[in-house]
Parts: C-alpha cells; sequence; structure tokens
C-alpha cells in the first residue's frame, strides 16, 4: 500500500500539505507508512480562524454543555478504537502499550467531563475562592473568577503518547472554552490525525474549535499573543527553544512545559527480600522500563535501593527482564515492541554510551536483540538496559542523560538522607515511587523529595493491588513537575482547565458582584415578598429569594429533652459547672445540631412541592453559644443554582441564624435538590 498523505485540519477542512513532504517510516518493519506536510497552510489565518470562529462559539456554550461534548468525543473514540489500535501498531505499540494511549486518553476525557459537570455552575465563569470582605460596613467585597482567554491554546506533543497526549490538553481547554491548534510530532503523527477525524466526524465540535497541523509548526507561534496560550510536551531542549520564542517572551505568552525528567524509585531501608514490597518493587521497575519500549515521560530511570540490597535486586531484575520478549507488536508472543524509529533507537544508544561514563551496564546490550514474529525487521527494536553506577552521589550524567527507551540504573544508598538527595540530584521530576510499609520512612522521604515533585506513588502491600502504579499520569490528578521536568502542571480535575483562563480580582458593591457572578453575596439586595422561596420550580427561583422566619427559644428543657433523644450528653449541654469551667461558654449550652434542627422548623415550608431533597451542609460554622432563654431567627437566602438534568437541578441556600441581640450564632449553605 503506498503511504496515506495525511490532512491538515485547517478552518474546518481537510486540506493536504503543497511540498516539502516528509516520510513516517513503519518502527516495525521500516517502510514508509505516511507522509506529512503543513505546506500551503496560512498559519496567521488559522490562529485568526481559532480565534475569531471557534472561540465565540464555544464560549457561547456553559461548562456543562462543552462537558456533553467531550463526554461524545471520548465515546466516538471508544467506538473505533480497533482502527486506533491498528494505527498504532506501526509505532513500535504492542495493544498493551496502546491501552493508555487510546483508552486512556478517551478516560481522560470521560473524567474531566463528568468532574465538569459536577464541580462547575453550568455558566461560563468560574468562582475562585470565597467572598473577600474588604470594609467594616460590608459595602465593598472582592471576589476572584475566572474567565476564559480570548485567543487560541496551542498544544505541540511528544511522539510517544500522540493520542493521550493530546486529550490530556484538549479536554481542559475546550471546557475553558478556548479554541485549540494542535501539532502532533512527526513520528507518530498519522495516530493524532485517525483521532481528530473520529473527532471532527461526530459534527460535536463547533466550526473553529480544532484545528490540525501535520507537519512543520511554520511560523504559527510568531501569531500568538497574551491570550493565547501554548501547551508544549517534549524533550527539554526543544522546550528551551520554544519558550525562549520572541513572540513568546514579548507578549508574556502562557507556556506550559511538560518536559523530560529523571524520575527515581526507591526501595525503602527497612525491606528485606522477602517482603511483598521487594517482589513489588522489582516487577514495577521491569514493567516501567519495558511498557512502550521504555519511552514514557514517566519511567523509572533511576532505581534507588539499600546498599545491602543492591546485589538481590539486581538479580531479580536480570531475571524479570530476561523473560521479555522483543518482537513485532502484533504478535502475542511479544512483550516489548520497538522503539519509535531507528533515529530514536541510535539517540538511546548514544545517551547510553554517555551513561557508561559513570555506570556499567549489567544487563542487556545495544546489540540488535533477537526478534519474535515475523513482521519485525527494523533497527528500532532493543533489549531492556540495566544499568549499575556505584558512586551516585558523585556522578552526575545518570541524573541528567535522559535515555528515552528501555533504559535505568540502579543506584545503592546508605541512609534514608541519601537516598533523599538522590531523588533530588534529578533537579525535578514528574513522579516518584516509595516502596515502603514503614510510615516515618514514608512521612521522611515525602518531605524530603516532594518540592522535587509533581506526584510521589508510595507503594506496598496495602494498596499495591489496586495500585495505579508508577507511571501512570491520572486524569483527576495533577501532572508535571518543576525544574528539570519543564515547571508546569497539567490535569488535576477542574484544576487543569484554569490554565486556559485568566484569574481576575472583582471588586465592588453586594449587588455589583452578585449580578456578576450569579451567586448571592452577603449584603446584596433580597426580595422577601411571597410566597415562601421553597414554592418555586428551579427554573423560577430567583437568585436573592428569601425568607425570614418567625423566632423561636431556646428553653433548657428542650436542651435535655434533645440530649436523652439523640444520646449526646456532652458536659458542655448537661453539666452547669464543667461547661462554665470551658473557656468557650458562659455555661451550659444548645447542641449546635439542636439549633440547626431549630432552623430547619423555623425555614422549611412543610406542604410538598418543588424541594424534592435536602442533600447536604457546607462550610457550616458555630459562632458563637447560645443559652437556654435565647431566641434565635433565621434568615434563608437563594444562593446560586445548577442544573443537574431535565428534571432537577441544586440550590444552594445561604443560612443565617442569629440571636435575638443580632449575634449570628450558625452560618452555612444548605444544599437541596428542586425540580425543574
Ligand atoms: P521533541 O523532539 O522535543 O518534540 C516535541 C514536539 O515539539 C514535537 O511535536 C516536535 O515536532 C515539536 N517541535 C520541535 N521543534 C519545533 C519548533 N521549532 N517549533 C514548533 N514545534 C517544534 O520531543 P519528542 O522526541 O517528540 O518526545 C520525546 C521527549 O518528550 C522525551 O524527552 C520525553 O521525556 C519527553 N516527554 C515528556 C512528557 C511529559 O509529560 N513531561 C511526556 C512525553 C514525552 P516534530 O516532531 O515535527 O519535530
Amino acid at each position: 500500500m503506498p503511504p496515506r498523505t495525511l490532512s491538515n485540519y485547517y478552518k474546518d477542512d481537510w486540506k493536504s500539505g503543497e511540498a516539502d513532504f516528509v516520510d513516517i517510516i513503519s518502527a516495525v518493519n521500516g517502510k514508509p507508512v505516511a507522509r506529512t506536510s503543513s505546506a500551503g497552510i496560512d498559519f496567521a489565518d488559522m490562529v485568526r480562524h481559532g480565534r475569531n470562529v471557534g472561540g465565540p462559539a464555544l464560549r457561547a456554550m456553559t461548562f456543562h454543555e462543552r462537558a456533553a461534548m467531550l463526554k461524545g468525543l471520548a465515546q466516538a473514540l471508544m467506538d473505533r478504537k480497533d482502527d486506533l489500535y491498528a494505527v498504532s501498531r506501526d509505532t513500535g505499540a504492542t495493544d498493551r502499550d496502546a491501552w493508555p494511549d487510546i483508552e486512556g486518553g478517551a478516560g481522560t476525557l470521560f473524567s474531566l467531563a463528568s468532574k465538569a459537570k459536577r464541580e462547575l455552575p453550568n455558566s461560563t465563569i468560574i468562582l475562585d475562592g470565597p467572598i473577600e470582605g474588604l470594609s467594616k460596613g460590608g459595602t465593598f467585597v472582592g471576589q476572584h473568577i475566572h474567565t476564559s482567554k480570548l485567543g487560541v491554546a496551542v498544544q505541540i506533543n511528544a511522539y510517544n503518547f500522540p493520542i493521550w497526549g493530546m486529550l490530556e490538553k484538549l479536554g481542559p481547554a475546550l471546557m475553558a472554552g478556548m479554541p485549540v491548534i494542535i501539532k502532533p510530532a512527526t513520528p507518530t503523527a498519522q495516530l493524532a490525525e485517525s483521532a481528530v477525524q473520529i473527532m471532527v466526524a461526530t459534527g460535536l465540535l463547533p466550526k473553529g474549535a480544532v484545528q490540525l497541523v501535520v507537519g512543520s509548526a511554520g511560523d504559527l507561534l510568531s501569531h500568538l499573543t497574551g491570550q493565547d496560550v501554548v501547551s508544549f510536551t517534549g524533550s527539554a531542549a526543544t522546550a528551551a527553544k520554544l519558550k525562549t520564542h520572541p513572540t513568546i517572551i514579548e507578549h508574556s505568552v502562557p507556556f506550559i512545559a511538560e518536559q523530560d525528567s529523571l524520575n527515581a524509585s526507591m526501595l525503602g531501608p527497612e525491606v528485606a527480600p522477602d517482603d511483598e514490597e521487594f517482589q513489588l518493587f522489582v516487577k514495577e521497575v521491569s514493567r516501567e522500563m519495558t511498557v512502550k519500549a521504555g519511552q514514557k515521560c514517566t519511567a523509572i530511570r533511576r532505581i534507588l535501593v539499600p546498599s545491602s540490597l543492591v546485589d538481590a535486586v539486581q538479580d531479580a531484575l536480570v531475571q524479570q527482564l530476561s523473560g521479555i520478549s522483543i518482537g513485532d507488536p502484533a504478535d502475542k508472543a511479544t512483550k516489548m515492541g520497538a522503539l519509535v524509529s531507528a533515529a530514536q533507537r541510535a539517540d538511546v544508544v548514544s545517551r547510553v554510551g554517555e551513561l557508561e561514563d559513570e555506570a556499567e551496564i549489567v544487563h542487556g546490550s545495544l546489540d540488535e536483540p533477537t526478534l519474535v514474529g515475523d513482521g519485525a525487521q527494523t533497527g528500532a527494536f532493543m533489549s531492556p538496559v540495566l544499568l549499575r553506577c556505584s558512586s551516585p552521589l558523585s556522578a552526575e550524567k545518570v541524573h541528567s542523560v535522559e535515555a528515552f527507551g528501555p533504559v535505568a540504573t540502579l543506584m545503592p544508598y546508605d541512609s534514608v538522607a541519601d537516598a533523599i538527595e538522590l531523588c533530588r540530584l534529578g533537579g525535578g521530576s514528574l513522579v516518584m515511587s516509595l516502596f515502603t510499609h514503614n510510615k516515618s520512612v514514608a512521612r521522611e522521604v515525602v518531605l524530603g523529595t516532594a518540592p522535587f515533585h509533581g506526584r510521589i506513588a508510595i507503594i506496598n502491600r496495602d494498596c499495591a493491588r489496586e495500585s495505579t502504579g508508577h507511571g501512570s499520569p491520572l486524569p483527576v490528578l495533577v501532572h508535571g513537575g518543576p525544574g528539570r521536568a519543564g515547571g508546569g502542571e497539567e490535569m488535576g480535575g477542574v484544576r487543569g482547565i484554569k490554565h486556559y483562563m485568566q484569574r481576575t480580582a472583582i471588586q465592588g458593591s453586594p449587588d455589583i458582584l452578585t449580578a456578576i457572578t450569579e451567586s448571592w453575596v452577603t449584603g446584596a439586595k433580597t426580595d422577601t415578598s411571597t410566597p415562601h422561596p421553597f414554592r418555586y420550580k428551579f427554573g423560577d427561583l430567583e437568585i436573592g429569594k428569601t425568607i425570614e422566619t418567625g423566632s423561636r427559644t431556646v428553653s433548657l428543657e428542650d436542651i435535655e429533652h434533645f440530649a436523652e433523644f439523640t444520646g449526646d450528653n456532652f458536659y458542655a449541654h448537661m453539666d452547669e459547672e464543667a461547661a462554665a469551667a470551658n473557656p468557650f461558654f458562659p455555661g451550659r449550652v444548645a447542641h449546635g445540631y439542636l439549633i440547626l434542627s431549630f432552623a430547619a422548623g423555623l425555614f422549611v415550608d412543610p406542604e410538598p412541592g418543588p424541594v424534592l431533597a435536602n442533600y447536604g451542609l457546607d462550610d457550616l460554622r458555630f459562632l458563637a453559644p447560645v443559652t437556654p432563654g435565647e431566641t434565635l431567627t433565621v434568615r434563608l437566602t437563594a444562593k446560586s443554582k445548577k442544573k443537574r438534568n431535565d428534571e432537577y437541578g441544586e440550590v444552594n441556600w445561604d443560612v443565617e441564624v442569629t440571636r435575638a441581640d443580632g449575634k449570628a450564632v450558625a452560618t452555612y449553605t444548605l444544599l437541596t435538590m428542586n425540580a425543574i
């Protein structure tokens, strides 16, 4: 079959390049599988189209509508996953390697969509933190908000996870209301292009929301401004080049970098060879070295082992690695596929050469390995290579040279302090893992190494069976790392969305802030007219609708009755002398839960109606004691609303319970589900 000519997705049309084609070569048999070029793309026009067409369309959608779109895209990718696996095999990936890329990528979109639906309002701005009081009288207050940036999100991706790497950036950017221009790495651009074709074919993406560049990025970066964002994944060298691009510097274009890192995994100092943690460690190191032929940004590169165990660990690792069959990713007998290209293999071989200045190869070789499967016949295969460095504290290259293949270095350590220092010598990593069952070791290592890492996994007999392992970035946790790892951060649930939005502190009166945020702010106008707020259906209930209740006096009998009824005989409610000795109370006081119950008794409108259920309280604070004889009143105000589905939505109510002297004794947010 002649190689496929990949197409750019430019201004809502598929357009192949006009010249300067680059061949993409199969990692398995050395034959060309596709050719790419972006010649003929007007990058200024592409950026303009994203900004002027995609941006407004996305920003007109609410977070919930964008979440539904992402869910649809993820489902379409899952429906066509077999096609993607087929394309993936030519990149050297076995199906086990491709799973996190294809299904993990779709799962990342599913996860973000469902988190955004639950955690973000059905609107277009995100409130950040509570209202900040700025004045004595409460007439001037502040609120941080996030709004969508008005530019394009340019993503430049590494070759190793062409689908996951694209989706973990695409999801947050589209959720934030930013159109995306995707530039996949050339060696695996055919897989990214196939996935974009599937997503475009759903018809779910508004015009201009997504564009794709297969081939050179040309002068794309020159057209960016401070409203655009670049998110980059790749080598430290390319990152350094791109983030110092004059346009990026001149316009302070946000630049999120995820780059190579020398991730460490550490075996705890207390572990013995027959402990479960020993076996778990050896298995994980071997797995991380060989999955995706070691071409993972999170792969274990530095293996830290107590000096007394280094021979035992080496023997166990050699045994594991010897069982790895290498060859055609399509062959069921293959455990490890190929590197992405002969050039990548040559690069890894040369990096191992550098590492050999400080370490010796104790397993594997740089020669062509024996292959399984008839289809495998190119120079992109290599065997796992285990090195050993006997003096890692004084070494330099083993902590800085990344061989982006099935390569890792064993390093002995004498004390936990030394092991922590070795971790830090990586200069900042995406992830480290620690295999220990000892709590104080875990705390010491985490506190000593956390400033150098974006993620730390502690694995032992208690969690190993359900653990997601050292190398898997998860959509709900942040991915990124300081220093050498690029200083970026992605994902982390809805956190990742905010990289594509601008945070602004808004100052003004409670009425103005309520109007801007669509969330009632204390001090803003209320509507206390009848009927009771519980009589309104979700759609008809207006923010600020309020009930100011009658009053109820709390008697000593009430407190005693409540104590007997619930069994809560805590001394502060039942023993005058002991209560008075407590610095917080003048004597016996009402139970906090009694105050809440009386408050409900005051504000509830009992007849059946649109309020379907009370599903919780947020931010509850008891602010002042209530002694027997005090009289309570309640103000309940509709604060904000979030539609859940076509049948019901969530209403947040601001509640303040006050004493007769006007002092607030309890404040909280009541959460109800109301019929649409
Ligand atoms: P790379 O060579 O640095 O390339 C990364 C991307 O930059 C590719 O899309 C490449 O496109 C593009 N690029 C290169 N020069 C450019 C320029 N002048 N203008 C615009 N774009 C340009 O990295 P790679 O070989 O694809 O990936 C392997 C590296 O990525 C490893 O070092 C690995 O550690 C790192 N990585 C890090 C993470 C992470 O999350 N931290 C994840 C995966 C990989 P072309 O391919 O067309 O040149």
